[in-house]
């Protein structure tokens, strides 16, 4: 089993770096981010003797047994919603929290920090695809959001995050990628944060290939490494 993730981790770390080459991009540039949703501890641990030290998890409730049992300091990413209520024990369990979606959670999330001094890396979640189901900052809405982020002296915006809609062929991800892209720059631009924001979270199993492309730095995998989750 343990060789089976190593194989694996392998095998996406080389696609990696093909996808990187081909944008003239250093492969040091991107963070793998393994998600482990609905994986057990016993794997986690395989990909960590393999060498991995970022991990996503989509539900603080899940999250937060498993972080408990792993004892190892590796670096832990919430990749999934974020209710209000479950913002304090987020701030205690995540070294990075990819999914702001709102002035009130960011608000929530800088008050919270500022209470255990110690600032929280975010990334704002940006909804591409104006998708009823998907939660995320209507691109509309994201200078507005970033603007009130700006004042929240314990969060630290390092960028943004998106999970565009799922098309079999990930070249039809593409515009989206593309679009958060321009959405970095264009805060950028704005001169809104200091440091300039160097964050962009997209890409999963079936399309971070092309993510990196468009310039992701952190790709959110979880099938590709410990296969297919059991529904
Ligand atoms: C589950 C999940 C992933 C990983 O998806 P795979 O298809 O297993 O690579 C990435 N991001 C988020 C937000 C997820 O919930």
């Amino acid at each position: 089993m343990s060789e089976d993730i190593a194989e694996r981790i392998a095998q996406v770390r080389e696609r990696m770096r093909r996808a990187a080459e081909r944008a003239g991009r250093s492969p040091e540039e991107i963070t793998l981010v393994a998600v482990t949703k609905g994986v057990e501890v016993a794997r986690i641990r395989a990909a960590i003797a393999a060498g991995l030290a970022h991990f996503g998890e989509n539900r603080v409730q899940e999250a937060e047994s498993k972080i408990a049992e792993i004892a190892e300091p590796v670096t832990w990413h919430l990749v999934g919603h974020l209710q209000s209520n479950k913002a304090r024990k987020a701030v205690g369990l995540f070294q990075m929290i990819h999914s702001v979606d709102s002035v009130r959670l960011a608000e929530r999330l800088d008050r919270l920090a500022g209470e255990r001094g110690r600032p929280i890396p975010v990334l704002l979640q940006v909804d591409l695809a104006g998708e009823p189901t998907k939660f995320g900052i209507p691109v509309e809405h994201l200078i507005e959001v970033a603007q009130a982020c700006r004042s929240l002296r314990h969060l630290q915006v390092r960028g943004l995050m998106a999970i565009p809609p799922y098309f079999e062929d990930p070249e039809r991800v593409r515009p989206y990628f593309r679009r958060l892209a321009e959405c970095l720059r264009e805060l950028n631009a704005r001169e809104l944060f200091e440091p300039p924001l160097g964050e962009l979270s997209m890409g999963m199993s079936h399309d971070f290939e092309v993510a990196i492309e468009e310039g992701a730095t952190l790709v959110r995998i979880g099938r590709a490494i410990f296969g297919e989750r059991q529904p």
